[in-house]
């Protein structure tokens, strides 16, 4: 995507093409736009925690000609192998495709379903909003809850829980338990608009993360190049209800390295405080530092920084107050411990019915992540307390790559 074989890169230039940034390489040449449509695909299908069917036969539509080799695991993670210059240490990097949704928890006598949660909603934002029933045809239906012409003043007060919610069919109870199940699962309806040089669509959390690493190895193929080590591709299930795919993986895997793809608040709206936006929609990919589940390898925090220097990419560092990625499973669940960094999405109204994005951050997210696959060999891993630079980047003559490469 960014320059050609062996020229280094450099975002000399953000010009616009009617509303897609495009960026320029040193040699004057433009990589493609955002594929937009491809995120779209990935943001609007379907696949609550656990139940990941339609996100999880995209993904490997998708990945199969750009990977080696492509398997599902028992728990239901897409694990593409991207073979690197050598197998003697390898790269985890984790994109969890389950989006938060609901399970049906009881039909009631007039029809309505009962729900429980699969993840963790801001329960404000689902009133009257449209969702998919997931039975035997998928069924739309609506969020409903008391009216607040009926609320006692009290009520008005208080904001509604997930569970007071009920998904309306429009249907009798008969007609529903023809085609809905208890155990059935539910996601939301939210279609991608573009709002300047924004994408507004539910799931970005994480369909984002998704479109990262698909388009990175994509860029790396395109490019020439090959990741330092044999790289594991991971489409995780079920991040949203505690990291539960990734863990399962890891164990698989037992990853050096380990990468986190997703996304993080962008708390950049009227009301917020300097100290709590977490991060700012347009000023660049969020490099991770901290949060509820991981305090980043510091290595790898000054690594990726320096990558973006070197590269002109804008980052901005995040230390996320509470919640987590599947970083925090994937550091702790190799033995020994991995060498492990997140990359996030800033996004605004995040768990909520649509969340946001801005087309800067989302391709200089998949520009680190390309340099990160292709520079873990420039970079000094010990835990010597020194300063450390990248260093130069090696031709590496064709045949030493191939007496490099070592089965695993
Ligand atoms: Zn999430």
């Amino acid at each position: 995507m960014i320059g050609l074989p062996g020229a280094p890169v450099i975002r000399i230039l953000c010009v616009r093409l009617g509303k897609i940034p495009c960026y320029f390489s040193r040699k004057g040449v433009s990589s493609p736009p955002m594929n937009t449509q491809l995120f779209k695909q990935l943001c609007e299908a379907t696949g609550a925690s656990g139940f990941e069917y339609g996100i999880r036969d995209l993904i490997i539509d998708v990945m199969t000609p750009l990977a080696d080799e492509i398997s599902v695991d028992n728990i239901g993670n897409v694990t593409a192998l991207i073979k690197g210059k050598s197998s003697e240490k390898s790269i985890m990097c984790a994109a969890h495709m389950d989006e938060i949704g609901f399970i049906v928890r009881h039909i009631d006598d007039n029809g309505f379903i009962r729900i429980l949660p699969l993840g963790g909603f801001d329960p404000k934002t689902l009133t009257a909003q449209r969702v998919i029933v997931h039975g035997k045809k998928d069924l739309p239906g609506c969020m409903g809850v008391k009216p607040i012409h009926v609320m006692s003043p009290e009520e008005r007060t208080k904001m509604p829980a997930v569970t007071d919610y009920v998904v309306d069919l429009g249907m009798s109870k008969e007609e529903v338990e023809k085609y809905v199940s208890i155990g059935d699962s539910i996601t939301r309806v939210g279609d991608m608009i573009e709002m300047g040089d924004c994408l507004n669509v539910k799931s970005i959390d994480n369909r984002g993360g998704c479109y990262l690493l698909i388009e990175a190895i994509r860029a790396i193929k395109a490019a020439g190049k090959t990741p330092d080590y044999d790289l594991y591709a991971v489409f995780s299930v079920q991040e949203e209800v505690g990291l539960r795919g990734a863990q399962a993986a890891t164990l698989a895997i037992s990853p050096t390295f380990a990468f986190a793809l997703d996304v993080t608040i962008a708390f950049d709206t009227p009301g917020s405080g300097a100290h709590d936006k977490c991060t700012v929609l347009g000023k660049g990919t969020a490099v991770k530092v901290y949060d509820g589940t991981l305090i980043t390898d510091s290595r790898m925090v000054k690594f990726m920084t320096a990558l973006c220097e070197e590269n002109n990419i804008p980052y901005q560092l995040e230390l996320l107050a509470a919640g987590g990625t599947d970083a925090g499973a994937m550091q702790k669940f190799t033995a020994g411990g991995a060498i492990t960094g997140a990359i996030s999405i800033p996004v605004r109204n995040v768990h909520q019915s649509i969340e946001m994005a801005h087309k800067t951050d989302i391709q200089a997210s998949v520009d680190l992540l390309e340099a990160c696959f292709t520079s873990l060999d420039r970079w000094d891993w010990s835990w010597k307390r020194i300063e450390r630079t990248l260093a130069p980047i090696q031709s590496v003559p064709a045949t030493k790559k191939c007496a490099s490469r070592k089965k695993k």
